[in-house]
């Protein structure tokens, strides 16, 4: 609950056993609120949808793909 607050205020917490890696970057979702996160080089962050692109594999299992339309 204390981590959905935390959501409110952008800091977003990797739920570590639901990350993947889509062949470029490490992807994932929040613990509190289940957006999706992307991995980059300064930490875990918001999936945008320009971080779109066709390199990017889909999840393995798409039914348990967390949505990237938030
Ligand atoms: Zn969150």
């Amino acid at each position: 609950m204390v981590q959905v607050i935390k959501c409110l205020f952008g800091q977003h917490r990797i739920n570590r056993r639901r990350v993947w890696n889509d062949s470029v970057s490490m992807r994932g979702a929040c613990r509190g609120c289940s957006k999706p996160l992307i991995r980059d080089l300064n930490g875990w962050r918001p999936f945008d949808p320009s971080d779109h692109s066709d390199k990017r594999l889909p999840h393995p299992n798409v039914d348990l793909a967390p949505r990237t339309t938030a």
